[in-house]
């Protein structure tokens, strides 16, 4: 990087607004990617980090801002976030945040449980399964529903490891472990919903990217 940008007289998030503009405006790359570093090193909210990061294509700014969006709730929104974050960004947004809904209330809501057909050799499969049902509508149900510090549903195998199931045989817990490790869908479509709404957003910031 440049280290002459470090010039005394640019400071604040507002200097390093006016050089991100001019130096886009010019086509000035080492001034440009001195501004982007500053910033991102300062407390931007999420929609001005997006705003910013479409007008002068910052793809990089785009993921961890479009994140903490998803996760918020639209009443957290004031006037200024919906202005930055203009009508196709806000759709992308509010389309993301109802599949993860979507996905996560599913999950909740149906238990995930292989075919007993393929369960190793036990005499209490119904007390197995029984057990699993519950500690997941005791534990499980309520973590992903938590109304703000959720559970993301890619963790959800690393607590049921911890959870303790009473009544339920070690060797069938950790089959039901496994099949979920190897074909529960459920896991990753969160994940997904996420990185499809990120990278939607990205392209959106790829058009104003500063090209060498
Ligand atoms: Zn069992």
């Amino acid at each position: 990087m440049n280290r002459s940008w470090e010039t005394p007289g640019i400071a604040g998030i507002s200097g390093h607004l006016d050089v991100l503009h001019m130096t886009h405006l010019w086509r000035m790359r080492a001034g440009f990617d001195f501004a982007v570093s500053e910033l991102h090193k300062l407390n931007l909210k999420s929609s001005h980090r997006i705003y910013l990061a479409l007008r002068y294509g910052i793809p990089q700014w785009v993921p961890m801002a479009t994140r903490v969006l998803l996760r918020l709730s639209f009443d957290d929104l004031n006037a200024e976030d919906l202005n930055h974050l203009g009508y196709n960004v806000f759709e992308k947004i509010a389309k993301g945040k109802e599949s993860v809904l979507q996905i996560r209330r599913s999950l909740a809501f149906y238990p995930p449980y292989p075919k007993v057909d393929d369960a190793p050799h036990c005499t209490h499969q119904e007390r197995c399964k029984k057990t699993w049902f519950e500690v997941w509508g005791k534990e499980i149900f309520r973590l992903i529903h938590h109304p703000s510090n959720y559970l993301p549903l890619s963790s959800i195998l690393i607590t049921l490891k911890s959870v303790k199931h009473d009544g339920m045989h070690k060797t069938c817990k950790s089959f039901v472990i496994s099949w979920m490790e190897e074909s529960c869908p459920g896991l990753q479509k969160e994940e997904r919903a996420i990185c499809q709404t990120v990278s939607s957003i990205q392209d959106m910031a790829r058009i104003h990217m500063l090209v060498d």
